[in-house]
């Protein structure tokens, strides 16, 4: 048995889900099976909204499956990788019952997802040391069989500590949890990395499952596009959980032109110049008085821990420079998160910081 069939909700099993007007295959010329209108909207001049869109637009499927190098029948079309992790709770928790665990501090929506659905949050802090923030594997699969963890959430590029996940050590965790636990592996920053992606485990581990999103390196975050991407069994179990159109038609066309050819190769050189452009701004953050960390990242984004936390989030604030507080959360109340920007951006937060002009350069 998978472990996708092992773990699927008790109550769940045979739960077929909602049956849309698209949902079986049948052909005609004439549709009147879905109480859609028969004229299109007076300002849709394309008429392309006035039927419901498919449930799981093909192209987009088999071109996002070609994206990340896996079977499209592994692959789950959704809004943004947040729907994954939501469904991901709904299907293998029990309402009320149900663990996750989790590796603080770490990407809030898992947290949250967990917690609307009356799951319980197992933590096992992450490590602290010379060379970055760890999470730490071992422990967190010994707690999630301790504690009856049916899905573990690992960050890889982690948000927000930066931290590079090696495919072995995520490996060696699917592995220990193998029909006991899935293990989630949120790559929403993946492209900016130099790890290769989890999906390289997949044929090995079947209770392994990769998230990817638009939302990041191909600058689509309100077209809402984001895949799950796990063993079939899993896929359709997520699918039955979904709702019945969940990917609207100018989402799934803004994200076929998105993965078209010609297109990704503009965007790979954009992340190319976010990645030269991190390393600057980690060179010159690193150079500016008051800051005492910089931490390595695999990310679009930078963690920084100051001396002073409040007055530089005031004087960036005041200069027009919204970054992320992250003085809330437990260990990291000295501590922002600035994404890399465009470079003049960049140099704007360099230099109200007071980042020496030959260190920024
Ligand atoms: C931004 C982010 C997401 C959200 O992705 P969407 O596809 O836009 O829902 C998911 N995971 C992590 C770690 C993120 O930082």
């Amino acid at each position: 048995m998978s472990t996708a069939t092992a773990l699927l909700r008790e109550d769940l099993r045979g739960f077929a889900g909602y049956s849309s007007a698209r949902s079986v295959a049948l052909r005609g010329e004439i549709w009147l099976n879905a109480n859609e209108s028969s004229w299109a909207n007076p300002a849709d001049t394309a008429g392309l909204l006035r039927r419901y869109p498919a449930p799981q637009p093909e192209p987009l499927r088999e071109a996002l499956a070609a994206l990340y190098g896996v079977d499209p029948a592994r692959l789950l079309i959704g809004r943004g990788s947040d729907e994954g992790i939501d469904l991901l709770v709904r299907a293998f928790c029990a309402p009320g019952q149900g663990a996750v665990a989790i590796a603080p501090p770490v990407f809030g929506m898992y947290a949250v997802c967990a917690r609307l659905h009356g799951a319980r949050v197992v933590e096992v802090p992450m490590r602290e040391g010379e060379d970055g923030w760890r999470t730490p594997l071992e422990a967190l699969g010994e707690a999630a069989l301790a504690e009856g963890a049916t899905l573990v959430f690992l960050c890889s590029p982690g948000n927000p500590t930066g931290e590079a996940l090696a495919p072995a050590a995520i490996g060696a965790l699917a592995r220990r949890l193998s029909g006991r636990a899935l293990v989630v592996v949120d790559e929403a920053y993946a492209e900016y990395g130099d790890a290769p992606s989890a999906t390289t485990l997949l044929d090995a581990h079947d209770n392994l499952v990769v998230l990817r999103t638009l939302s990041k390196a191909h600058a689509l975050a309100a077209a809402r596009i984001g895949c799950v991407i796990a063993d079939p069994v899993a896929i359709g179990a997520l699918r039955r959980c979904q709702a019945p159109y969940p990917v609207p038609e100018p989402s799934a066309a803004a994200a076929l032109a998105a993965v078209a050819p010609a297109t990704l190769a503009r965007t790979r050189l954009r992340v190319e110049e976010t990645r030269r452009e991190r390393e600057r701004v980690a060179r010159g953050l690193a150079a500016c008085p008051g800051v005492r960390r910089v931490y390595p990242s695999a990310g679009n984004f930078l963690l920084v821990r100051f001396a002073d936390a409040d007055t530089a989030f005031a004087r960036l604030l005041a200069a027009g420079i919204v970054v992320r507080d992250m003085r809330a959360l437990p260990r990291l109340d000295d501590a922002l998160r600035i994404t890399i920007g465009a470079p003049a951006e960049n140099d704007r937060v360099l230099a109200v910081l007071g980042a020496p002009r030959e260190v920024a350069a």
